[in-house]
């Protein structure tokens, strides 16, 4: 089973999937996996407090395994201090509910690495759609969070930067590409140089230590 811990696309045969949805929150009443969150592009000035109350009320939830994606993104049109604001209120949340994060990243590592810190968050935070080089990636597992790959390991900088962390840090992901998981599974495997059944094994390992959950 390939486990895919960030997709916004509906489960696909052969495949264990947290679904990603950001707005809608009532609609979560599924009882299949989820995160939930306010994402950086989304963030409106009149509607994202009424939608913070959403996201509160129903990621309770057991199945809603992960707070986010929230984050930062210094390449999108949303006001920066509207999308500090509302990654600041969501970080809160995270330290209340003890939920995992998954963030989305563009250009703002120091600034989440900061806030990360600021807010005391100790539950596991995984940088999702990872996509720059060993020296970022390198400081990212410093401060003791995770990385998620997806179809950026076709990418050699890439490649180098999943060589570069411990095998118990990493996931992987399709996020919204068509790439289909057993695709990044076997870029994840040629690259660490391992068997795709190892690379699913290793996942499964890490699923479980994060989202305290065992998938078969
Ligand atoms: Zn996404």
């Amino acid at each position: 089973m390939f486990i895919n811990i960030h997709t916004h696309n509906p489960r696909h045969a052969g495949e264990w999937s947290i679904r990603n949805i950001y707005r809608n929150f009532d609609h979560a009443a599924t009882g299949s996996p989820l995160s939930m969150g306010l994402h950086p592009w989304n963030i409106d000035p009149g509607t994202w407090k009424a939608g913070l109350d959403q996201l509160k009320k129903y990621s309770t939830a057991p199945n809603v395994l992960a707070i986010g994606e929230a984050g930062l993104d210094k390449l999108c049109k949303t006001d920066w201090a509207l999308q500090v604001d509302a990654f600041a209120a969501q970080l809160s949340w995270v330290h209340e509910t003890r939920k995992p994060l998954i963030i989305h990243c563009v250009r703002a590592y120091d600034d989440i690495l900061k806030m990360l810190k600021a807010y005391n968050i100790k539950t596991a935070c995984i940088f999702h759609g990872f996509n720059r080089n060993v020296s970022i990636a390198k400081q990212i597992i410093g401060h003791g969070h995770y990385l998620s790959f997806g179809s950026a390991l076709q990418l050699n900088h890439v490649r180098e930067s999943l060589r570069a962390v411990p095998l118990n840090r990493i996931f992987l992901e399709t996020d919204d590409a068509e790439t289909p998981i057993a695709v990044v599974y076997q870029l994840a495997a040629e690259t660490l140089g391992m068997s795709v059944d190892d690379v699913i094994s290793q996942i499964r390992q890490n699923t479980t230590s994060v989202f305290g959950i065992n998938i078969a």
